[in-house]
Formats: C-alpha cells, sequence, structure tokens
C-alpha cells in the first residue's frame, strides 16, 4: 500500500515512520510511504507557502500554490486518481471501521495542514475525505496523518507478525480487548487468572469474550450500548 504524504514538517513524520513495526514494513517493502516537502513546491522567491487571510483575522493560511504543484507531481505519472485525505479537525472521526474502509484503496495522499487551515480552494479541487483524529485542536496535520498511516498501516497483510492479530484487539468488533498478562505468574501480590494458566482454549476464549463485554460495559458504557444493540 502506498501513501504519499503532503506536509511542511516531513523530517518528523519520517522521524516516527521509520521506528518499530511500520518503519519494518517500510524497509521490507510491504508499505510505500513517500513524504513531500509542501515548500519545495513553492514558486515563491522566498519559498512562501502561507499568506494573510481575506476578510482578515489571526493566522496565516496556506496557499493553493505549492500543495497544487506538489499534487500534480505526484498524480502526473499515474494512470488513476489517488484517494486524497486532508487531515482536518472538520472531518470525520476517524474510527476502525473507517481505517477499515481506507485499506481497500491502494494509495492514499494524505495532505497535513499548518497555520489557520488551507485555502479552501484547494479541498475543493482534490481532497475526497476531509479526516479528523478527535474533536480537538492541534498545531498541524502531522501527528493525525501518522495516526491515520499508522492505524491503516498496521492491517496491511504482513505488516503486523500475526496476520489476523488485529481482529481480535479493541475495536475491530465493536468491543475493547481481554486484559493480557505475562511472567512472572505472581507479581505485587497479584497472581494471573487461574484460567489462563489451564491450557483450556475452549475456557479461555469463553472468559476472554466476557472480560471483553464487561470492560467494555464499564469502560465504555456507549460502546457497550451499540454493541448490544447491534446484537439485537
Ligand atoms: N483553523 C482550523 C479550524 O479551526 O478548523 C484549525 C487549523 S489547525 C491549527 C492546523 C492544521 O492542523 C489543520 O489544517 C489540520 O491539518 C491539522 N489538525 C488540527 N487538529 C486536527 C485534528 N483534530 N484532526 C486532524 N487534523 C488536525
Amino acid at each position: 500500500m502506498r501513501f504519499d504524504i503532503l506536509t511542511l514538517f516531513p523530517d518528523s513524520v519520517n522521524l516516527f515512520l521509520n521506528e518499530s513495526i511500520i518503519g519494518r514494513a517500510r524497509k521490507n517493502g510491504l508499505l510505500d510511504i513517500r513524504t513531500y516537502n509542501i515548500r519545495d513546491f513553492s514558486k515563491n522567491k522566498h519559498k512562501k507557502v502561507d499568506d494573510y487571510p481575506y476578510g482578515g483575522g489571526t493566522g496565516l493560511v496556506m496557499t493553493v500554490q505549492p500543495i497544487y504543484d506538489a499534487y500534480k507531481h505526484i498524480t502526473d505519472e499515474l494512470s488513476y486518481k489517488p484517494r486524497v485525505v486532508y487531515m482536518s479537525p472538520q472531518g470525520r472521526v476517524l474510527e476502525q471501521k473507517l481505517a477499515i474502509e481506507l485499506i481497500q484503496e491502494e494509495h492514499i495522499i494524505v495532505l497535513c495542514g499548518h497555520y489557520e487551515g488551507i485555502d479552501e480552494r484547494i479541498i475543493d479541487e482534490i481532497v475526497d475525505d476531509e479526516i479528523s483524529i478527535g474533536d480537538y485542536v492541534l498545531t498541524g496535520g502531522e501527528l493525525p496523518a501518522m495516526v491515520l498511516v499508522d492505524c491503516i498501516g498496521r492491517m496491511v497483510p504482513g505488516v503486523l507478525p500475526a496476520e489476523d492479530a488485529y481482529i481480535h484487539e479493541s475495536h475491530f468488533n465493536g468491543l475493547l480487548e481481554y486484559p493480557h498478562y505475562t511472567r512472572p505468574t505472581n507479581i505485587l501480590d497479584r497472581s494471573v487468572p487461574e484460567i489462563l494458566l489451564s491450557g483450556h482454549h475452549k475456557n479461555i476464549e469463553k472468559w476472554r469474550l466476557e472480560e471483553s463485554i464487561e470492560r467494555t460495559k464499564n469502560k465504555r458504557p456507549d460502546l457497550y450500548k451499540k454493541y448490544t444493540e447491534n446484537k439485537k
């Protein structure tokens, strides 16, 4: 799967996306993640990428030209139109369901805004989806882009050591995952639940499902309500 990330801070993005599981997947070619510095595409002699907002007000707005040229630089070589996502606090909030939908795409361009945001005309021209990582405002779209690429990227076949590891995790089936324990069996006067040491796989599965349901009910009553409604 390919991601092209358009940003003013490619180094920050790469620093994170070169680490751990996603970093390994990049190295072995399972994920083709390319980053572009929007500033490199500016035709302004001072490489400016922002300007004052029409109508007044505080802050600066990212201009159309460098973003559009960066987008054209990528798409002119393609025979198809990749899905373009703009990371925005005004977008649809990212949930596992949406990430699963996006994994069907072979190529996603991720646009990171900064300052007050970007000129609306670039959104009208190239953006297919606006995606938010939550109802709060950050300085730039870099952290949200990393969140999106990590969340989708880890579900690409082969990226996680066990092919279907993510299907047992929180949010995949609307529940939170069951609790985990590792060695030693006793520590801080606390023991591993007996059932996990029994070796009885069927009973362990049953226990894990019950724990999943119980903790969803306690920690996220909103998710539990949806889960029980969907079961009807
Ligand atoms: N003025 C904009 C507004 O009120 O909607 C917020 C701009 S924000 C300071 C700058 C950039 O950060 C945005 O263009 C977007 O790319 C990114 N951003 C901030 N919060 C975000 C969030 N919750 N989800 C996704 N992207 C976000």
